[in-house]
């Protein structure tokens, strides 16, 4: 059987390893034109029930625990006032460490044998074959033909419009990154070595420290869908404590805000054989620390029912897509609302309460 994934992000890497280790080969089709051509982003933190476990029966383990930083899950919280409201120092047994996601997407790929992934191939059309099989069209002129397509292409997947017209919609809030403020920066000591947030006037100040000291910076914040997307940082902080606009300041990114978009909850599709999707392509959710670990365990997930059902892959696709959903629908659904938690004007008191009450911290 011949299979395409489409897209290098966590998803498709992680499929494409677990399907090699059962000796099923993959092509994987990746729009970017090397692993370095764009920044990776930040830290993630991945729990021992999906993305750890994706990365343990994917055979890297090992490799995992030589990126993960188990003091990344350090966080702290203040008010935008500057109150400290909790402040949580990892004793290492926590269980979900940060990991920087160019460590992990270097993790994965140095798993692959060499040519797994064809760089600078941006998928741009589908054609039906007469055999049930189908046809890939890709920007830079090439075409391969495959029996199975996984679009692991995220938010704005190609491959989605084959099972669905949904379309990912604004969540009412935005993500500015700022950028990093260097490791050592007086400005960044008020982070630790974990996560920081300052809660107030419905925004959110995060910091994240990195593998290398450096603390990414972002403010979240709540937008009317189709505003504009340039912010006056100063304007929007007035007020705040000036340990946290030292931080902003320190990063001094430009203040372009993107929009967050999720995909309807609970996202279902008649299946189809030859085709299915995985990650964000399939479940696009608030980004508050699921979205990674929960495309990971898709992808472990459905390598497993290829493997397990060779002679029979468009029943193996179906039962997994079942159960994708079934499982992912109420981590949805409970994203979106710690997200509108985050963004509430009582947003200090009900994260205070909500962290002294339970030991899970939210990504960022
Ligand atoms: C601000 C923010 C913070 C987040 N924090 C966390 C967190 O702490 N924890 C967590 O678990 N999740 C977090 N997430 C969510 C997480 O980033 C995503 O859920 C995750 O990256 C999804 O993985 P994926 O492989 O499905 O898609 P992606 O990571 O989006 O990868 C898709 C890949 O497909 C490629 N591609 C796209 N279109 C095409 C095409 N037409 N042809 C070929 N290739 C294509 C892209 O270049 C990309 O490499 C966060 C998200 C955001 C926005």
């Amino acid at each position: 059987m011949r299979i395409a994934i489409v897209g290098a992000g966590p998803a498709g890497l992680v499929l494409a390893r677990v399907l090699c280790r059962h000796g099923v080969p993959a092509a994987v089709h990746e729009a970017d034109a090397s692993p370095a051509a764009r920044p990776q982003g930040g830290c993630l933190d991945l729990h021992p029930e999906s993305g750890r476990r994706a990365m343990r029966e994917a055979g890297l383990g090992a490799e995992f625990e030589s990126i993960a930083r188990p003091e990344g899950e350090d966080h702290r919280i203040v008010g935008h006032t500057g109150t400290v409201l909790v402040d949580h120092e990892s004793a290492g047994t926590d269980q979900r460490p940060e990991v920087d996601r160019a460590d992990l997407r270097r993790v994965l790929l140095d798993s692959l044998p060499a040519g797994t992934v064809r760089w600078g191939q941006r998928l741009t059309s589908v054609d039906d074959l007469p055999d049930g099989a189908r046809r890939l069209h890709f920007s830079d002129g090439a075409s391969a033909d495959c029996d199975l397509l996984v679009g692991a292409d995220g938010a704005y997947s190609r491959v989605r419009p084959l099972l669905t017209d949904a379309r990912p919609a604004s969540s009412g809030s935005a993500w500015i990154d700022l950028g990093t403020v260097a490791a050592g920066h007086p400005a960044a000591e008020i982070v630790g070595r974990g996560s920081f947030w300052a809660l107030g006037e419905e925004k959110v100040v995060g910091g994240q420290r990195r593998a290398g000291g450096e603390v990414g910076v972002s403010i979240s914040l709540r937008v009317a869908p189709g505003r504009g997307t340039t912010f006056d940082v100063a304007e929007l902080l007035a007020g705040w404590s000036p340990a946290v606009t030292a931080l902003v300041e320190a990063a001094a990114g430009p203040a372009v805000a993107r929009e967050l978009m999720v995909l309807p909850v609970g996202l279902t599709w008649p299946s189809t054989p030859g085709v299915t999707l995985i990650g964000d392509a399939a479940h696009l959710m608030a980004p508050v620390g699921e979205g990674a670990n929960q495309a990971m365990l898709d992808a472990l997930e459905l390598g497993l029912a290829l493997v397990a059902r060779p002679d029979d892959p468009a029943g193996a696709v179906a039962a997994f897509e079942a159960e994708m959903v079934a499982r992912t629908a109420p981590i949805a659904a409970e994203s979106a609302r710690m997200q509108e938690m985050l963004l509430a004007p009582t947003a200090a008191e009900d994260m205070t309460r909500f962290f002294t009450r339970s030991a899970g911290a939210p990504g960022s």
